[in-house]
């Protein structure tokens, strides 16, 4: 992810220094990894003496104490349903001091879901200083790898997503669009590591086809500046390399003549754009050239041939797109610098040239104040069990930041200043290391999520609820569902989500196409806001696949798991397949497939609001 200006650790004085200003930020780094414990006390103080009139702690009795020890007897362990109540207010216009003594300033809409559609987080205008801040260490970082990136540009495709008021008059949306339409990155000074090929008016450019073409023009015309490639999340990145596949004619026809395609109609890109184009014909014989050729293999090195690494993130479910970055990028280092939610930014990657396997973040102790919930494995399945809600003892079980464990895993608990107190994350991280004394995480998974394409992230009751509205299209033929499993399909681009379905067919009524595509769309239908944004809006997720299999394909998917030595006591169906035999298993029994004839419906906003015109 690219970096904000560096607001904290800018050189004084008329002479700009960019060692001196690396410097200070890798002193900082060290500072608050050194005195970690000392820093969140700090923090911890400082939230609770500032909030200490607002409603939810009084509710809870903290009357003022702002110690680590009465915070954690008497401040329980939340996740976003308890606080539903008190968002809701907010959102509805409250603006009493419910969680914050700082007036909420926007929500920041989470891909994570409660009830079908996104979380919101409320946040305050502070937080974005602490926000500029984390983004202000990853270049420093970078640059102890990776001489000499000031001397060219970044080519990120970054995007903002649409925005919506809520009832109360509050604005709703992504943390990455709240932050690029900020003054922190719009009105950033001149600095050598935040000079991107996209001019603002690209990113800032509501409709994605243009925002995306006219990125990409930028990011051509000027390739041999371009030093890294990236883009927030690794199936972004892909998504850019398949657009350039799809409009490379028409792109390589703007560099040849100097002008833009009518399509791109915003006045502000066009005119950004042409500070950057001009007629170059040898250019877009060369691009044309590279774009033609019928393999794409090691297409960023061809067409930016001076890029040193691609700055995605690739931990998570994003791994999933590591073989074919390695593929379009010829195994160029695949980065990922950081790791943040709406909630809070929490940390960077202090080794950004590590293998994506083994990457780990350092929680910046200042960004919040941190604790963690020891996460246990069931022996036999070896699956992650972490308590819904949690009781007295298990409240007690949480440690702090200099506490966790070498090779422990443990679910984040954040207390923010924009007033989330104990507030359960869902993610699951690894304690991989140390930097002085903060802990250093992998991250190993989001709790509960079984399929995710790009931002979404649908779990199982998600996924169960949906596919029980959709068996009801097969009721008049008679049919039923007897298993079903499901599968992220990335081999496409964009990914689609897969279901295996294996039928019970009584009725004597053959099924029509028609009534499985119903059932495909009846399952986009059930599915999270998050997801069908990504179909709508984002087009970043495609239909959603249905295979029929043949019957008796489910046992044998049990009889291969019992061959690795599963228990047949314990056997229970996969609901979303990752193996790759699994997968192949499941591919050589199917007798038909079916997709979605079109996309599902989704408004920006909550169901209820009205849109923000
Ligand atoms: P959101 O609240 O929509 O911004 O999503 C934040 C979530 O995205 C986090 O809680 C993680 O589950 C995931 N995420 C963010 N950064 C990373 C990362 N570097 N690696 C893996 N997952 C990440």
């Amino acid at each position: 992810m690219p970096e904000a200006p560096k607001k904290s650790f800018k050189a004084t004085g008329h002479d700009y220094c960019l060692a001196e200003k690396n410097k200070k930020a890798l002193q900082f780094i060290e500072d608050v990894t050194t005195n970690a414990d000392q820093v969140q006390k700090r923090v911890l103080a400082e939230i609770l003496t500032r909030n200490a009139r607002v409603e939810y702690l009084h509710r809870h009795g903290l009357g003022g104490h702002t110690d680590r020890d009465t915070f954690k007897k008497l401040m329980p362990v939340i996740t976003y349903e308890d606080l539903q109540p008190d968002i809701t207010r907010i959102a509805n216009g409250d603006t009493s001091l419910i969680l914050c003594s700082n007036p909420i300033s926007e929500f920041l809409t989470s891909s994570g879901t409660s009830g079908g559609e996104r979380k919101l987080m409320p946040t305050i205008e502070e937080e974005l200083e602490r926000r500029s801040l984390l983004y202000s260490l990853l270049m420093p970082v970078m640059s102890q790898s990776v001489q000499g990136l000031e001397k060219g540009k970044g080519m990120y495709f970054l995007f903002i997503k649409s925005e919506a008021k809520t009832p109360g008059g509050l604005v709703a949306r992504p943390v990455l669009t709240s932050y690029y339409k900020s003054s922190h990155f719009r009105e950033r000074p001149y600095d050598p590591y935040t000079n991107y090929t996209s001019p603002n008016e690209t990113i800032l450019c509501p409709d994605s086809y243009q925002s995306m073409y006219s990125q990409m023009l930028c990011g051509l015309v000027q390739n041999k500046e371009v030093l890294r490639v990236g883009a927030v999340f690794a199936s972004g990145f892909i998504r850019a390399i398949r657009f350039l596949e799809k409009h490379w004619t028409l792109l390589c026809r703007d560099i040849r003549t100097g002008t833009i395609d009518p399509q791109i109609t915003d006045p502000s890109v066009r005119e950004a754009v042409m500070r950057v184009l001009k007629p170059d014909p040898k250019l877009a014989d060369f691009v044309e050239g590279e774009c033609r050729k019928e393999s794409w293999q090691g297409i960023i090195t061809r067409l930016w041939p001076n890029t040193k690494y691609v700055d995605v993130i690739v931990t998570g479910t994003m791994s999933q797109y590591i073989p074919t970055l390695d593929y379009y990028s010829n195994g160029l280092p695949l980065v990922c610098t950081m790791y943040a939610s709406s909630e809070c930014y929490f940390g960077v990657n202090l080794n950004p040239l590590c293998k994506p396997s083994e990457v780990s973040y350092t929680l910046i102790p200042t960004m919040a104040y941190f604790e963690f919930l020891p996460v246990h494995r069931n022996n036999g399945t070896n699956s992650i069990s972490v308590p819904k809600s949690l009781n007295d003892k298990e409240q007690q079980d949480l440690v702090d930041l200099v506490d966790v464990k070498l090779g422990q895993e443990y679910e984040l608990v954040v207390t923010t200043y924009a007033g989330l107190y104990r507030y359960r994350v869902g993610d699951v991280l690894r304690v991989a290391g140390f930097k002085n004394k903060a802990p250093q995480f992998n991250f190993v998974c989001r709790k509960n999520v079984v399929l995710s394409i790009d931002s979404d992230k649908t779990d199982e009751v998600e996924l169960q609820a949906a596919v029980k509205n959709a068996v009801n299209h097969l009721m008049p033929f008679g049919a039923t569902l007897t298993e079903y499993t499901s599968y992220a399909d990335t081999t496409t681009i964009p990914g689609h989500y897969v279901l295996y379905w294996e039928l019970s067919l009584k009725g004597s009524t053959p099924i029509p196409p028609s009534v499985f595509e119903d059932c495909c769309l009846t399952l986009e239908e059930s599915l999270n806001s998050v997801y069908r944004q990504g179909r709508v809006s984002d087009k970043s997720i495609g239909p959603l696949e249905m295979k029929i299999v043949e019957s008796g394909t489910f046992d044998k998917l049990m009889d291969y798991a019992i061959s690795l030595g599963a228990s047949i006591n314990q056997y229970k169906t996969p609901r979303c397949v990752k193996f790759a035999p699994i997968i192949e298993l499941l591919n050589s029994r199917v007798v038909s497939n079916y997709f979605s004839p079109k996309c599902p419906k989704w408004i920006p906003g909550h169901k209820q609001w009205c849109n923000k015109n």
